[in-house]
């Protein structure tokens, strides 16, 4: 099956001619952060063009595969919650888009969950059925799949808010508007608050840091800073906790860890693993936690499966 696939981020939109299990060809832009959907559409339009007209694949092409970060509803093929992103895509219509421009079918899913497609299709989900992804990143985010099919809910949301189980009642307010989220108490956008107030930040290197960032906190803990340590510490609990309850609430053989955090993946997954089976009631066995393999990229390969799942 050859299809185009698409992936709208918040920061990037990736395109991508996709063959089974092949990315063929891919290229990104950037977006701003106001960005209309409107505005970014002929452009992505003009890639996926090109990339379909690349080798005479164009007859081949059965659809297009949108990935898009935030709520939507894959039924009708529309966004139900931006977000905060892309704050005209609710009055979008992407499907007549796709039959007007491409003539091509359109199928549309939430970006964490066509990823969680493409890890199982391509990537660390390999060869499993009950599969849960948690992303770390500047949110966190993650999807759930069970026996096979992805979970969606009644109002397309089920599966994708780990980021906003909460971790400590006490704890900081989330953008969501509860208190204590994981992604309130570990994430990029709530690191520089708990940098701040933790007791050595006056003192350490890490104050120094242009960004404060889990690119700065994780070599600087294993440098032996304070502050970093007491922060990679306390994220490193709090996404444990996080893991435990989402293998609690879904089940799964695999739990699949992502996202830009990742990047410490030696300093993360150890730890993740050891307190996941320690905390974790799971009395058949021991889940297997896993690091995300296709990166970037995993919502393109996630293209194949959402069509295939749409198609039949
Ligand atoms: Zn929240």
């Amino acid at each position: 099956m050859t299809v185009l696939a698409v992936d709208l981020g918040g920061s990037h939109v990736s395109c991508a001619l996709v063959e089974d299990a092949r990315l063929i060809a891919c290229e990104s832009f950037p977006v701003a952060r106001d960005q209309s959907l409107t505005a970014v559409l002929p452009q992505i339009e003009q890639i996926l063009e090109r990339l379909r007209t690349r080798d005479d694949r164009k007859e081949e092409c059965e659809a297009v595969a949108l990935s898009f970060c935030g709520l939507v509803d894959p039924g009708r093929k529309t966004v139900t919650a931006a977000n905060g992103k892309y704050l005209d895509s609710a009055s979008v219509d992407l499907n007549a888009w796709a039959r007007a421009r491409l003539n091509l079918p359109l199928f549309l899913e939430n970006d964490a969950r066509t990823a969680l497609l493409g890890e199982r299709f391509a990537g660390a989900g390999r060869g499993f059925d009950d599969v849960v992804t948690i992303t770390l990143g500047s949110g966190v985010g993650g999807a759930a799949m069970i026996a096979g099919r992805l979970i969606r809910g009644k109002h397309f949301q089920a599966g994708c808010l780990g980021g906003h189980f909460v971790v400590d009642y006490h704890g900081r307010r989330c953008t969501c508007g509860n208190v204590g989220c994981l992604e309130a108490e570990a994430s990029t956008w709530s690191l520089p608050t708990m940098a701040a107030n933790h007791p050595a930040f006056a003192e350490i290197t890490l104050r120094q840091a242009e960004d404060i960032t889990f690119a700065t906190v994780f070599p600087l803990a294993q440098a032996g800073d304070e502050c970093a340590m007491g922060l990679r510490d306390a994220c490193l609990r709090a996404w444990g906790a996080g893991c435990v309850s989402l293998i609690h609430a879904y089940d799964p053989e695999v739990l699949i860890i992502g996202g830009g955090v990742m990047a410490a993946a030696d300093q993360i997954l150890p730890e993740m693993e050891r307190y996941i089976h320690a905390h974790a009631w799971t009395p058949w066995g021991k889940v297997c936690v896993r690091a995300a393999e296709l990166g970037n990229h995993a919502s393109l390969f996630g293209a194949i499966p959402l069509c295939q799942e749409r198609l039949c």
